[in-house]
């Protein structure tokens, strides 16, 4: 059986949903009856579709995983994990803005996961060139998401740590 991450850490914005909470949207959010999301313009908004089946995918084989956010709408994110349905996946969310680097500082003291032990997914390449550069030898293994989380990119992700 191939190695496994000890946790898995998603970005949000562009990552998980195709929109910057703090500044495409206008929280706060509510689902109605049709099922849908919407913010408070009426604005529908959505997942990456595959998103629900990665965390599924991640939750059945038993490995952790967390939030790691730079966004300074913190209620907002919060309250889109929760109607999304997906606040049961994380066992963590560090959501504030800042360097992601304090972002896996605290993961790191809190789930008492080392670096080396952590896949990361994010859309941004600043904040993988931040988060790689953390520890010494031995880093956080970090997968850019171009066109929003799939499973394709799950496995890619999952691959990549297996060889780390
Ligand atoms: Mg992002």
């Amino acid at each position: 059986m191939c190695k496994k991450p000890g946790l898995v850490v998603f970005d949000l914005d562009y990552t998980l949903w195709p929109f910057w909470v703090d500044t495409h949207v206008d929280p706060p959010f509510q689902k109605n009856s049709d099922g849908l999301i919407r913010d408070r313009n009426g604005q529908t908004v959505k997942l990456y579709p595959e998103v629900p089946a990665v965390l599924e995918q991640l939750h059945k084989e038993g490995i952790p995983i967390a939030a790691a956010s730079r966004t300074g709408e913190i209620r907002g994110a919060t309250q889109l994990l929760d109607l999304f349905g997906l606040k049961h996946y994380f066992s963590h969310t560090e959501i504030y803005p800042g360097s992601k680097v304090t972002h896996f500082q605290r993961l790191c003291q809190q789930t008492r996961t080392p670096l080396s032990q952590m896949l990361f997914f994010d859309d941004e390449s600043r904040n993988i060139y931040d988060v790689s550069k953390l520890g010494t030898w031995r880093c956080v293994t970090c997968v850019l998401v171009p066109n929003g989380m799939n499973l394709a990119l799950l496995s890619h992700g999952l691959e990549a740590f297996a060889r780390s």
